[in-house]
């Protein structure tokens, strides 16, 4: 009974929560096709938890799998450029078959391709989180895989593992659930020793957890258990719990919520403060906002900084980068990230956040600087 409470909290706890499907779970082995049985269940399993006001956001692999099958390219192994290929066929059969599935549950589908640059290049970040939280508030299931057909070795996440804990970072989820072909992480390779044991719960990923996967080219490992513990990495420095469990049976969150064995990595932080302590300890500011009195007033009261309280800029920062901001007195109380380059703020700045639309000539963020990617400084009282 313990175990069930414990595994109810962490998903009932979770506002937002990403769950990554991988290719053999969801391609039917014999066939090459999507599974539809089990893609109709995992859509039921999402309408449950969008029906308990949960965001939903499907990592789900398949498409090259399912590409090689409609190009015609068999179980060989795929050179780089076939596999870009199956890709991209494969890509579109995969969209189709998750529209279908979520629309049975009345719910909206939009694919999201990414590269790392998305995830990590701060003015993409910063786009790709927004329009991911649009699409949420909107209540579709944002679909995303990697986008494969462009990306080469040297520049791809490479597994949608990795892929999954920086959209789960990215949009500072609560929970990253990875739908596996094993139920969690084990002291050694369960399918080697049959002395392993099952580990329930990992609060820090040390040496002896790090060394549970294996290395890299053993056979375990290639059934992808260190890229997991790596996701796992990624995911609770951003205060994102995430848990492994079996995906091979229908309606799998139903069954972990019911109590199904799994393994769930806990965070120390709540993904605001992490995301917090990553603005904190960011790089040095490419700029400096200096805004009034009142604006200071509103932001040591946890709100946004809007154009109309900042009545200079200085520096040379684009949308997304690093900024300073600095009282009436110069002294610099906070860090954030800027929602506006130094050329359009300068435009904007003293004005009303509904102006911006006609002074830019587009309709941008209303705040300079949003709450969540605001970080107050010590010692600036
Ligand atoms: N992006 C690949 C695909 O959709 C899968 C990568 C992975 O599963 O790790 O086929």
């Amino acid at each position: 009974m313990v175990a069930l409470d414990k595994t109810a909290s962490v998903i009932n706890a979770a506002g937002t929560i990403v769950i990554k499907i991988g290719s053999s779970i969801l391609v039917d082995d014999d066939s090459h096709r999507v599974n539809a049985a089990w893609l109709a269940g995992i859509a039921d399993d999402i309408a449950a938890l969008r029906a308990d006001g949960k965001n939903v956001v499907v990592v789900s692999s398949g498409a090259i799998a399912l590409g090689s099958h409609v190009l015609g390219l068999g179980g060989q192994t795929l050179a780089l450029e076939e596999k870009q290929a199956a890709a991209a066929a494969g890509q579109v059969v995969l969209a189709h078959a998750w529209s279908v599935a979520l629309a049975a549950q009345k719910l909206g589908t939009a694919q999201i391709l990414l590269s790392p640059d998305d995830t990590e290049t701060r003015r993409r970040h910063l786009n790709a989180r927004a329009t991911m939280s649009t699409l949420l508030s909107l209540g579709a299931v944002p679909v995303v895989n990697e986008n494969d057909t462009v990306a080469t070795a040297e520049i791809r996440f490479g597994d949608n593992d990795r892929l999954a804990a920086r959209v789960a970072a990215m949009i500072s989820a609560d929970l990253l659930i990875l739908l596996s072909d094993v139920d969690g992480l084990y002291s050694s390779n369960p399918r080697k020793d049959t002395c392993a044991t099952h580990i329930a719960e990992v609060t820090t990923l040390s040496d002896s957890i790090m060394k549970m996967a294996g290395t890299a080219n053993a056979a375990y490992a290639s059934g992808g258990m260190v890229t997991k513990l790596e996701a796992a990495r990624i995911a609770m420095s951003a205060g994102c719990s995430m848990v492994i469990c079996d995906g091979r049976i229908e309606r799998p969150v139903a069954a972990l919520a019911g109590g199904g064995r799994h393994t769930v990595f806990r965070p120390e932080d709540s993904p605001l403060t992490a995301r917090k302590r990553w603005i904190g300890g960011a790089l040095t500011p490419k700029g400096t906002l200096q805004i009034d009195s009142g604006a200071e007033a509103a932001l040591r009261k946890g709100r946004s900084l809007l154009p109309a309280g900042v009545v200079a800029a200085r520096g040379k920062f684009e949308r997304g980068d690093l900024i300073a901001v600095e009282n009436e007195a110069g002294q610099i109380i906070a860090n954030g990230l800027s929602a506006y380059s130094l050329a359009d703020t300068q435009i904007i700045l003293g004005h009303k956040s509904r102006e911006i639309e006609r002074l830019l000539g587009y309709r941008g963020r209303d705040e300079l600087v949003h709450a969540d990617d605001l970080v107050m400084l010590e010692n600036s009282n």
